[in-house]
């Protein structure tokens, strides 16, 4: 007798949170025309040249030296000890004086997972955490797939794209335990004013929440040497997670390699964490980390001018065509943009790769305020950003 195979539901039978969490509205655009002759490809956040050759051979050296064993999970010293030299380079003095200390740096295997880490801390099932709208979709992917609820609050927009402290405190409930904040912005190219994080702090204090601050494009802003901060205004007691990255300054998204700052105190479990996900990031990785964040700064500074002519070629294209709308972006490498007309952007977006042979991610990816909107990434040769405005202006014109 032959038993009939079980038709089993795979899909029940895992966790709710996982499963339903909803797929990044950019893969399913980028999976759709992956590699397609000829498109332009603006949909991810990455740019298109390789890093410093100081740290790809920083991490040779590395291998050479036999440096491939398991190790510390908090990160190797001499990493940490970079990163808050770095830090004291760039933002100063820490929270009630000295210079950053090395205890406070958690290597992370990039700025994702730090930010899981981040949700982990401070999120469990029935919590919720607040996001100024639209924002980078993995922040609510993090938050959900812990359980929790991402409670997008819509960001103000009246001559730029901007923070509303009292939006933000009347979102506030009895479950919010943290406000997640990215600035500057992906996807708007938005920097929030010194003014606008204090008010953020403000209401953190009060209701005694955390505060994810991802900072990973404060260096990269087109006015000035960085964005503020929120080292700026909290002090030493402030409840603030920091979310840092090497994948954007130093062109290293496929090192996967960034950093979690947070209170020594914290340690033991920061660690656990660590070694209960990833049990640590790679040595060699973490020694071109030091390279870039030692030897770096020409590469960020040629890479900055190089976004600056890309997102000037790209803003006075498209406001040629008269037909779409934006506020031009002060950090970042992203143009948000709408297009009159086209309020359907998943739509738009799939048009514009078969029919214009440009690859952008459509807003309705970014959550609430996001709809009508498309993300192009601008971290390219400028010619090709220039070829990519021609086409988009030639089929907006047919
Ligand atoms: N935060 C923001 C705002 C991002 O845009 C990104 C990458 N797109 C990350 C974090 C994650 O960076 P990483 O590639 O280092 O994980």
């Amino acid at each position: 007798m032959t038993i009939a195979p079980l038709e089993r539901n795979w899909l029940a039978e895992i966790q709710p949170t996982v499963r339903d969490a909803a797929p990044s509205g950019i893969v399913e655009v980028f999976d759709y025309a992956r590699g397609r002759q000829g498109l332009i490809p603006l949909w991810v956040g990455e740019g298109d040249l390789p890093p410093a050759a100081a740290v790809s051979e920083a991490l040779k050296r590395s291998l050479d030296r036999g440096e491939t064993f398991y190790t510390a999970q908090g990160g190797i010293p001499a990493f940490r000890e970079a990163v808050a030299a770095y830090m004291t380079r760039v933002y100063g003095r820490v929270p009630g004086g000295g210079p950053f200390q090395p205890q406070n740096f958690f290597a992370t295997i990039g700025g994702m997972h730090a930010i899981e880490i981040a949700s982990r801390l401070t999120l469990g099932p029935g919590d919720e955490a607040l996001i100024p709208s639209p924002a980078w979709p993995n922040f609510v992917g993090a938050i959900e797939t812990s359980g929790a609820r991402a409670v997008p609050v819509p960001l103000g927009r009246e001559g730029r794209w901007s923070l509303d402290p009292e939006r933000l405190a009347a979102a506030v409930t009895p479950a919010t335990k943290v406000i997640f904040l990215n600035s500057p912005a992906n996807p708007t190219g938005f920097i929030a004013t010194l003014e606008e994080i204090a008010a953020t702090l403000e209401i953190a204090r009060k209701r005694s929440l955390w505060i994810v601050a991802d900072e990973i494009y404060g260096r990269i802003v087109y006015d000035g040497s960085r964005a503020p901060s929120f080292h700026d205004v909290m002090g030493p007691d402030d409840k603030v997670l920091f979310v840092q990255t090497l994948s954007k300054n130093w062109a290293m998204t496929g090192f996967r390699i960034g950093w979690l700052e947070a209170p020594p105190a914290l340690s033991p479990v920061i660690e656990n964490l660590v070694q209960f996900t990833t049990s640590g990031v790679p040595v060699f990785t973490q020694r071109a980390a030091i390279a870039a964040l030692e030897e770096g700064e020409a590469f960020l500074a040629g890479q900055i001018e190089r976004c600056r002519r890309a997102r000037d070629i790209l803003c006075e294209g498209l406001r040629a065509t008269g037909r779409a709308q934006f506020f031009e972006p002060e950090a970042a490498f992203y143009l948000f943009f709408g297009i009159d007309g086209f309020p359907d952007s998943r739509a738009l977006a799939f048009r514009l790769i078969d029919e214009a042979g440009v690859g952008a991610a459509p807003g309705s990816a970014f959550g609430p305020g996001g709809e009508g909107h498309l993300r192009v990434c601008f971290a390219r040769d400028p010619a090709e950003i220039a070829e990519a405005t021609r086409r988009i202006a030639r089929w907006l014109a047919k």
